[in-house]
């Protein structure tokens, strides 16, 4: 087959097979952003340029390298969303949503798109689950952020996920850190890569992220964040690490961590794991303060997270964590001849409208072609209605899983009966499922 055009390279496509993966992981993020109090935001996938490169930095690898932009035919510069973060922020301002006071608690699905490299865990396209919170300066709503986003680790049942935190600390004692980075910087300037040299004196920082082997080996003797960030961002800091503790979830800090994107203060932290290759960072957040001014705000202390969903996947893939298949049919209607088509059509609507799933043919298919499909597709009941059988306004009921048969009546009372039989077992098996997800 010669297709005029493939999918574009770094984009992934989830086809029907799979999507009860995408979800089942996308009903615990939401269940789990619920059960923490926020409410779902969804904004435009493209934005004024200017808002990315303002929030999340000019000088970041994301703005400088990976963007998306590209001029409308009115004139205007547009870049596809790389991140969920900005795009919340402006629209939470926009419409005032903080006249309903703070805090301000919303998730989001987004797609995002970076031009980066493909490879294992990085495509051009892919998917985040973001959690943000405005309006909350105290330490509590660092250490809610990052066990919500635990939380959703481990009604999955994933394991061996470590949590790193680091604190890069505020405008106030940024200066001095910066100043530090500067001298270090220079003096090993001539293993740095253009791009690091160029952020030697607007942004150093961001010479800690830079992916490029040789500048990461000079960046791991860089003077450390830590050593310099001042008494209110200490005591924030252990602030959330008492509230970690007290929660007996275990963190590791690593003070290489400062993030790939400028608009973080004081925490910021990832979870990372071993088990899916080079990409090993499911999430990444922090506080991010001073954003919400950078974009016209009041100032309005904030923080929030990313969960990279396709990396999340290939984590669950690599553990071997099982995701429950999506219910199968629970009836598969065949008519043989055109009044009993016609009746099997009616009746599963009828079936269908008690929210039951029932399928019958519309391919044109014969009898034991039929047969075999509703086999495939692992129905739990067949029924046949043949000429002589519609006549008597009766059916052949088939339970597949024990093969046993019988005839049934095509009237009210059978159907109520055959719809309080699924109710029933349908309870156990939504028992038996919250059961194994404790
Ligand atoms: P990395 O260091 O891996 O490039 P990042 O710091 O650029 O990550 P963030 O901007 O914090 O990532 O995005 C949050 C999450 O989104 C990441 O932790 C990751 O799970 C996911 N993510 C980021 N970039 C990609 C990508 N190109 N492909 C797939 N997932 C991604
Ligand atoms: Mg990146």
């Amino acid at each position: 087959m010669k297709l005029i055009t493939n999918g574009i390279k770094g984009t992934e496509d989830v086809l029907p097979s799979q999507s009860y993966r995408w979800q089942f992981v996308e009903d615990i993020m939401r269940k789990q952003a619920q059960v923490y109090g926020f409410k779902e935001i969804r904004t435009p996938v493209f934005e004024h340029t200017e808002l990315f490169n303002r929030s999340v930095g000019d000088t970041t690898d994301v703005v400088q390298k990976e963007m998306y932009t590209f001029t409308t035919k009115g004139g205007e510069s547009v870049t596809l969303r790389p991140e969920g973060t900005a795009g919340a922020a402006r629209a939470v301002l926009e419409h005032g949503v903080y006249n309903d006071g703070y805090p301000i608690k919303a998730y989001y699905f987004t797609s995002c798109y970076r031009y980066e490299k493909p490879q294992k865990g990085r495509q051009r396209e892919f998917h985040q689950f973001g959690m943000e919170v405005y309006g909350a300066p105290s330490y509590f709503a660092d250490a809610e952020v990052i066990c919500a986003a635990h939380s959703i680790f481990d009604r999955l049942g994933v394991m061996n996920l470590s949590l790193e935190l680091n604190s890069i600390g505020c405008q106030e004692c940024r200066p001095l850190y910066h100043k530090a980075l500067k001298e270090y910087f220079t003096s090993c300037q001539d293993q740095l890569c253009e791009t690091c040299l160029s952020r030697l004196d607007r942004n150093p920082m961001r010479i800690l992220d830079c992916k490029n082997p040789e500048c990461a080996a000079v960046a791991a003797k860089a003077p450390v964040v830590l050593d310099y960030i001042c008494d209110d961002c200490k005591a924030h800091f252990e602030g959330v690490k008492s509230c970690l503790d007290a929660a007996k979830l275990r963190y590791k800090i690593n003070p290489q961590i400062v993030r790939g994107l400028d608009y973080y203060t004081r925490t910021v932290f990832e979870f990372v794991s071993q088990d899916i290759g080079a990409q090993g960072t499911v999430c990444g957040g922090g506080r991010y303060d001073g954003l919400i001014e950078e974009l016209g705000g009041q100032h309005t202390p904030s923080l929030g997270f990313g969960m990279g969903i396709e990396r999340l996947l290939l984590l669950l893939e690599s553990q071997k964590i099982e995701i429950p298949h999506p219910p199968v049919c629970d009836l598969y209607v065949i008519g043989l001849g055109d009044a009993a088509k016609a009746k099997a059509f009616t009746i599963i609507e009828q079936v269908r409208s008690s929210s039951l799933i029932a399928e019958g043919d519309i391919v044109g298919r014969a009898l034991k072609p039929q047969m075999k499909y509703a086999d495939k597709i692992k129905a739990r009941f067949l029924m046949v209605i043949g000429e002589s059988e519609l006549a008597e306004n009766r059916a052949k009921l088939k339970n597949m899983e024990d093969h046993t048969e019988k005839l049934v009546p095509l009237d009210d009372g059978f159907f109520n009966e055959f719809f309080d039989a699924y109710v029933e077992s349908d309870q156990t098996k939504l028992l038996s499922q919250l059961d194994s997800m404790k």
